[in-house]
């Protein structure tokens, strides 16, 4: 992939699923990353999984819904590697299905807050130093669900709709300043994010995606993380350098149903 050799990433949500994915991805193309996960353990996985393929990364505990936590994480990618090239915001977490009159308070906060207020931290602490570089892409991790209606899923399907809507924008305000800013949009993808899931288990509609979700999908299959990845770094790369601004379905051809 064109322009990603001797740059630094930092990816979110990078101790499992598509962030690892991402992360390994960026090393594999030759950039150093900043791992970014509110756990420790799988944080270092990943980054022990880059330096034993011979990459360089840095693990940095992040809560992205905390923006002094967000802060030092990009900190970090300025310390250690003198810069910030790509990000790819991607930490979200799902809850369970539940009607709207029956998702509380402290539910509907808390995933507003790592899915959509995490999205914005993010890009508030990162754009200040690719503005100064004058150069810098973006990359938030939407859903599937961002572009429809989800019955069930109305505080994750808003959220993701907020970072549609927060991606335009901000690509707008930076297109004359040398930075993009696209999103993904996974349809259902092999990760840890049902059983990163509370609550959702009772509910004949939590089915694991094998038996559930791919029945939506026109490929017939569910994804694997590295196909998400893949389309991270393409859309970091100067072959896409005329791309802002956009959501990209990587989804087996759901958004096309
Ligand atoms: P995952 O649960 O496997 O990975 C998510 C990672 O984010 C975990 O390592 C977790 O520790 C981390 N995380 C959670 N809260 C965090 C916080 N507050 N701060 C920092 N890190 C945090 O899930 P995944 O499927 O890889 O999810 C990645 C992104 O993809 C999410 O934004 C999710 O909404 C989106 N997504 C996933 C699917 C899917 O089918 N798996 C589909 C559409 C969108």
């Amino acid at each position: 992939m064109n322009g990603l050799n001797g740059k630094t990433a930092v990816v979110t949500g990078a101790g499992s699923g598509i962030g690892r994915a991402s992360a390994l991805r960026f090393a594999e193309e030759g950039a150093n990353v900043v791992v970014a996960d509110v756990v420790e353990e799988t944080g270092q996985e990943t980054v022990d999984l880059i330096e034993d393929a011979g990459g360089d990364a840095t693990f940095v505990e992040v809560d992205v819904s905390d923006t002094e936590s967000v802060e030092r994480m990009v900190d970090v990618a300025v310390d250690v590697y003198g810069g910030l090239d790509f990000a790819h915001n991607n930490a979200g977490i799902l809850t369970g299905f539940a009607d709207v009159t029956d998702i509380d308070e402290a539910q509907w906060d808390q995933l507003i807050d790592v899915n959509l207020k995490g999205v914005w931290a993010c890009m508030k602490a990162e754009l200040p130093v690719m503005d100064e570089q004058g150069s810098g892409v973006i990359v938030n991790t939407a859903s599937e669900s961002a572009l429809a209606g989800m019955g069930g899923l109305s505080s994750y399907s808003a959220s993701k709709h907020g970072v549609v809507g927060l991606t335009k924008s901000v690509a707008l305000e930076y297109a004359t300043r040398g930075v993009r800013v696209n999103a993904i949009a996974p349809g259902p993808t092999k990760t840890n994010i049902q059983e990163n899931t509370a609550g959702g288990s009772a509910d004949p509609r939590s089915l694991p995606f094998d038996t559930s979700a791919m029945r939506d999908v026109p490929m017939d299959r569910v994804a694997e993380p590295e196909e998400m990845a893949g389309v991270v770094a393409f859309l970091c790369s100067s072959d896409a350098s005329y791309i802002t601004g956009h959501t990209v379905p990587v989804d087996g051809g759901q958004a096309a149903d």
